[in-house]
């Protein structure tokens, strides 16, 4: 755990060093006049109060001659405006503390969740397939929102509550060693006692805390798939089982938080019993040693202070516990590391790549470690429109995936203009792409931003032009507020053919010489494929083009197609040698029917 407090600190803590500092002053100011503050009044002032100008003087007068010069009345006016003094001075570090935590807390969690975010971006595609995506949602979002309550509850007990528990003690051993008589030094066993519930409870309140995160997790991922697929469930009655699923999800973390709030409840009614027992025996021993009054108050406000200040830090110390297990699971996202970096000099790409590919002895498997490309070898000059055909699962996405860096080549290597991928930085790289997938991904915003996304900076005209290539136009008549229509989630609101028309015009705004049409209109019917073929055939002109098919009728202008079989390409040549000379090709071909 310190090394974790430290690495965060490092990390979070020290850019804030300067709130760090105004969070320390004001909790100590907090800390000294209650620790200390109350305590001594009740021992040096109140005597002042009940002293009724005869008789021995009261114990401060004498420490201070000075006041033996002030008017009896003033003196006791004086002790009494005391008391508010001690207690506005309190009020106002206490206000003044809170508020700093409060900052603090919220500009640390600010940093971490945008850390951790920061971080994800760069993981590799796989870990983020490999992830249940509403665990990763659960973590960026529910385990810092976790420790950002749990900051703003106890951060400010976490430095005030030890200080004050520091005073009070000292006050307590000097009042117990002025006053008292030294078998009342046994009353120090029970502070011990009192530190015992605290370190024994902390350890499960973190497991169970993250433990209760995790489950968060599921429930998240439970939720977020049922969203993505209602469809389905509907189509297919599946509500009783995600219900179940989800109550399922629901009940486990539950269990848990339940037995969370039992560990946590626990700690104040056994430092309460332990006060109690403390002050019962420091005032039986206190009678037996003649103690006055005053004496014994004096010393019981001490021993309370001490014992209040070591329950709330207890429990801010195990709420602590609690966040513990959060960021453990955010640690777990900070600490995974991206195998796919940019290398340390990377060679300089230049800013329009002519868009030669080529694939040397490249062996590619995933994390399940079965080869699903092997041993590939292939040049496509620039300008060729490429079509990968195969039986689904022989590797066609893969190899088309390898081009980006989406994954790491396993042996061999992948040039773009004869540099290798890994020696350039995937942002270079990644400049000289455009790729339109089966699903056409727009985000919320307008039109017009979606297709803009293809190019930071595009002029006006740049935009309308793209549009206009990819015949976006032919549908915004009908949306209300044509190109600035505002989009919801995931292009809600618009057909598939048209969401597809956005990511080509987003394509053609890129105007980027390497091509890579991922089965571009699968999902799309006959007819809209058949609208929306010319605009891919107008976008591809002029760029290496690599098309990923699953229908040979988007395949009529490829100047080349390669055929894989199980990883591997057993057909290379236009249509026409292929269908004389590969077997497969032909099998595939006649199954559909027609060019
Ligand atoms: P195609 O595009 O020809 O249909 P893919 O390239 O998508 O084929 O897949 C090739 C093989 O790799 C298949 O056996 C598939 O199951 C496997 N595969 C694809 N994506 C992943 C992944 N993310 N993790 C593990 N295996 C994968």
């Amino acid at each position: 755990m310190i090394s974790r407090i430290l690495n965060f600190s490092k990390l979070f803590l020290l850019p804030h060093l300067r709130w760090l500092i105004i969070t320390l002053i004001t909790g100590l100011l907090t800390a000294a006049a209650s620790g200390l503050g109350v305590p001594l009044m009740v021992k040096f002032v109140f005597p002042i109060v009940f002293w009724d100008g005869a008789g021995e003087q009261p114990l401060l007068m004498q420490y201070i001659p000075s006041l033996q010069q002030i008017q009896h009345s003033t003196l006791l006016l004086l002790a009494c405006a005391s008391m508010p003094l001690v207690f506005a001075v309190r009020g106002v570090a206490m206000w003044g503390n809170h508020v700093v935590v409060n900052v603090l807390g919220i500009r640390i969690l600010e940093s971490l969740r945008t850390t951790v975010f920061h971080h994800v971006q760069q993981l590799p595609i796989a870990y983020l397939e490999g992830q249940r995506k509403g665990d990763i949602v659960s973590r960026i979002v529910a385990d810092t929102g976790n420790v950002q309550n749990v900051l703003s509850h106890v951060a400010n007990d976490l430095v005030k509550q030890p200080i004050t528990c520091i005073c009070a003690f000292c006050a307590f051993l000097y009042l117990l060693f002025s006053t008292g008589s030294p078998e009342m030094a046994l009353v120090l066993l029970f502070i011990a006692l009192a530190a015992w519930p605290i370190i024994s409870f902390g350890k499960r309140i973190s497991m169970r805390a993250q433990q209760a995160q995790a489950e968060l997790g599921e429930l998240n991922t439970v939720v977020q798939q049922n969203l993505e697929t209602q469809r389905e469930i509907r189509a297919y009655a599946l509500e009783p089982r995600e219900i179940a699923d989800f109550a399922s999800a629901s009940v486990s973390y539950k269990r848990n938080l339940v037995k969370l709030v039992k560990y946590q409840r626990l700690i104040i009614p056994i430092m309460e019993t332990v006060t109690a027992l403390a002050l019962s025996f420091l005032l039986i021993s206190g009678k037996q040693s003649g103690m006055g009054l005053e004496d014994f108050l004096a010393l019981a406000a001490a021993m309370f202070f001490t014992f209040d200040s070591m329950k709330k830090a207890g429990q801010a110390f195990n709420r602590m516990n609690e966040a513990q297990g959060s960021l453990m699971r955010l640690e777990e996202i900070l600490n995974e590391e991206n195998p796919i970096a940019d290398p340390q000099n990377p060679k300089q790409m230049p800013p329009r790549v002519r868009g030669d590919i080529d694939f040397r002895n490249v062996t590619f498997a995933y994390d399940t470690g079965k080869p699903v490309l092997k041993d590939i070898n292939i040049h496509i000059p620039a300008g060729q429109i490429v079509g990968l055909v195969g039986p689904s699962g022989a590797g066609k996405t893969t190899f088309a995936n390898l081009i980006p860096r989406f994954y790491e080549v396993t042996q061999g290597s992948v040039c773009v203009d004869g540099m290798d991928v890994r020696d350039v930085t995937m942002h270079d790289l990644r400049e000289q792409l455009a790729i339109v997938g089966q699903q056409a991904l727009l985000f919320s915003g307008s039109i017009k931003e979606n297709i803009a996304l293809g190019k930071p900076g595009a002029t006006e005209a740049q935009i309308q032009s793209a549009a206009n290539a990819a015949r976006v136009s032919i549908f915004l008549d009908n949306q209300p507020q044509g190109i600035d229509t505002v989009l919801g989630q995931g292009g809600a609101g618009l057909s598939g053919g048209q969401r597809q028309r956005v990511a080509i015009a987003r394509a053609f705004v890129k105007d980027a010489p390497i091509l890579i049409l991922d089965e571009a209109t699968a999902s799309l019917d006959a007819e809209s494929e058949r609208e929306i073929q010319q605009e891919l055939d107008s976008l591809a002109q002029g760029r290496t083009t690599l098309i990923v098919a699953h229908r040979f009728s988007t395949l009529r202008n490829a100047h080349r197609i390669l055929v894989f079989d199980h990883g591997r390409i057993v057909g290379d040549g236009p249509h026409d040698e292929l269908y004389a000379t590969c077997p497969l090709y032909k099998e595939l071909f006649d199954r559909q029917g027609a060019v």
